[in-house]
C-alpha cells in the first residue's frame, strides 16, 4: 500500500482535506490526532496516557504513536492509498515510518505541505468546532458551520471545542510544529517527494494535491 503525507501547522486544514479526498478519490484518511480523541473517549489505557501530552500541546511520545500507526497499517489493504494527517510530526517517526512502508510492501508517495499565514491558522484554529461523535470539523465563520448550532449535521452528535484549542495550547502546537515537525521539510526535500501546497482556500488545495496526485475529483 502506498502513502501520502500532509504536512501543516495546527489549523492548516490537513483533516478537513483529507476527509474531502476520502470522499472524492477514496484515500483513507489516517489522522492520529482522531486515533488518539478516540482512545481517550473510549477510555483506553493509549489514551489515558496520550491526554496529558494534548492538554499541553506536547507531542505524544513516539513509541504510542508507531504502535498506533504499525497497528493501522496492518490492518490496511494492499490496494489502499493512505493518506496521513498529523503524523509523522518529527524525524524520528519519519524514520520509522521508512522502516515499516517497505514492511508493507509500499512506499512514501508524496508529502504536502499545507502553508497558510499565521493568523490565518490562529483564525481557524479559535473558530473550530467538532463533533464529540464522528470527528467531523466544523468552523464558526464560513461556509463550514454546522447547520443546527451546537449539532453535527452528519450525525447529530454534540459541536464541541477542542480541549487544546485555547490560546496558550495552541501557542505551544505552533512552537513544537516549528521545532519538531518543520525539519521534515529537508528530510524529505532530499527524498525528492516534498511539494509545498498554498492552503489558504480549500478547494484549491484539493485540486493542487489532485493534480500532483494525477486524479481529477469527480
Ligand atoms: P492533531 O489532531 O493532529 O492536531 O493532534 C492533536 C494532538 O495529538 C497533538 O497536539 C499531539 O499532542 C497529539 N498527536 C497527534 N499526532 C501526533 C503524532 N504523530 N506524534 C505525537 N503526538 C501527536
Amino acid at each position: 500500500m502506498h502513502a501520502i503525507i500532509l504536512l501543516g501547522a495546527p489549523g492548516a486544514g490537513k483533516g478537513t482535506v483529507a476527509e474531502d479526498l476520502k470522499q472524492q478519490v477514496g484515500i483513507v484518511h489516517v489522522s492520529t490526532g482522531d486515533m488518539l480523541r478516540e482512545a481517550i473517549r473510549a477510555g483506553r489505557p493509549v489514551g489515558l496516557e496520550a491526554k496529558a501530552y494534548m492538554d499541553k500541546g506536547e507531542l505524544v511520545p513516539d513509541n504510542v504513536i508507531i504502535r498506533m500507526v504499525q497497528e493501522r497499517l496492518e490492518a490496511g489493504k494492499p490496494e489502499d492509498r493512505f493518506m496521513f494527517d498529523g503524523f509523522p510530526r518529527n524525524v524520528r517517526q519519519a524514520e520509522l515510518l521508512d522502516d515499516l512502508m517497505p514492511k508493507c510492501g509500499g512506499r512514501i508517495t508524496h508529502v504536502f505541505m499545507l502553508e497558510v499565514p499565521r493568523e490565518i491558522v490562529i483564525r481557524r484554529i479559535s473558530n473550530r468546532r467538532v463533533c464529540r461523535q464522528c470527528g467531523a470539523v466544523y468552523n464558526l465563520i464560513g461556509s463550514m458551520r454546522p447547520k443546527v448550532e451546537g449539532k453535527c449535521d452528519v450525525c447529530g452528535g454534540e459541536v464541541y471545542q477542542r480541549a487544546d484549542d485555547n490560546e496558550v495550547t495552541v501557542a505551544n502546537r505552533l512552537d513544537v510544529f516549528h521545532r519538531e515537525t518543520a525539519p521534515l521539510v529537508e528530510y524529505y526535500q532530499a527524498k525528492g517527494v516534498f511539494v509545498r501546497v498554498d492552503a489558504r482556500d480549500r478547494r484549491e488545495t484539493e485540486l493542487q494535491i489532485l493534480q500532483q496526485l494525477g486524479l481529477s475529483s469527480q
